[in-house]
């Protein structure tokens, strides 16, 4: 499932190919996609604009079309975005095909079809009608450790609850636990000032990792538990087996005897 760093790869990946020309049509092949535009209205209102900037907030990303306009990508459980020349076939699982002048296209993928395309005006409305939080890579630690102190729970259901912090999902809430050696059934009650801030800076720097790696498993450091997570893994710490629980409703992987429960 795509999170924060898979969509700041695709946010990168859609810069570096498709802003700054000119949208020839529009291809809408599976309108379930559309969230409160058709697919008439799509193409109408972004033929002959471009792309222009973007910006992700959270697992959203919005792109920038010339005149004001934002288009609205959610990447669900499968979704990705791929770019070629206009000879090469779109796959199957393509949804919105978006074509350029320049002959190339972007297809937004989406196996699975969890994914969301929209338009929108304004996107700080949008978020605040959502009640998304605040993008994790952009809260301070004071913001951060105010959510921790107003909050009850257990620590893994706030890091994964959007409409506090936008942009943790299940798998890097379970790294970030991991590095900062924290059990994530703990209460938010009983973690100490400064663990908090452990936990805000776990979760800078897997987050920030994860994108350099392009978000890429294969890429990812032995020491972090995203290798090992799984039935049979073994803690790349201390080698003993990797147990799972279920935690607000999501499979949690840890290791017991590393990350110590306070309450
Ligand atoms: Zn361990």
């Amino acid at each position: 499932m795509p999170e924060l760093p898979d969509v700041e790869t695709f946010k990168r990946y859609l810069d570096a190919t498709s802003l700054h020309q000119r949208i020839s049509s529009v291809d809408v092949r599976s309108a379930y996609v559309l969230k409160g535009v058709s697919a008439r209205e799509l193409a109408r209102r972004l033929k002959g604009r471009s792309f222009e900037s973007s910006r992700r907030h959270g697992k959203h990303l919005f792109v920038r079309a010339d005149g004001d306009l934002w288009l609205r990508l959610h990447f669900g459980m499968t979704g990705s975005l791929q770019y070629f020349k206009r000879e090469e076939r779109a796959a199957r699982r393509t949804r919105v095909l978006f074509a350029f002048a320049n002959g190339h296209r972007l297809a937004f993928e989406d196996q699975r079809k969890f994914g969301e395309v929209g338009l929108l005006k304004d996107i700080d409305e949008f978020l605040k009608k959502r009640g998304l939080g605040p993008d994790v890579l952009d809260m301070s630690r004071s913001q951060f450790k105010e959510i921790f102190r107003k909050h009850r729970g257990a620590v893994k259901t706030i890091l994964l609850n959007q409409k506090l912090i936008a942009g943790i999902g299940n798998i890097y809430a379970d790294e970030i636990l991991f590095r900062a050696r924290i059990h994530p059934a703990t209460q938010v009650s009983a973690l100490e000032e400064e663990i908090v801030a452990k936990l805000f800076r776990a979760a800078r720097d897997i987050l920030k990792k994860a994108i350099e790696a392009k978000a890429d498993m294969d890429r990812m450091p032995k020491s972090w538990l995203l290798p090992h997570r799984g039935r049979g893994g073994k803690c790349p710490r201390c080698g003993r087996e990797l147990k799972s629980a279920t935690i607000g409703g999501r499979t949690a992987w840890f290791c017991t005897p590393c990350q110590r429960r306070t309450s």
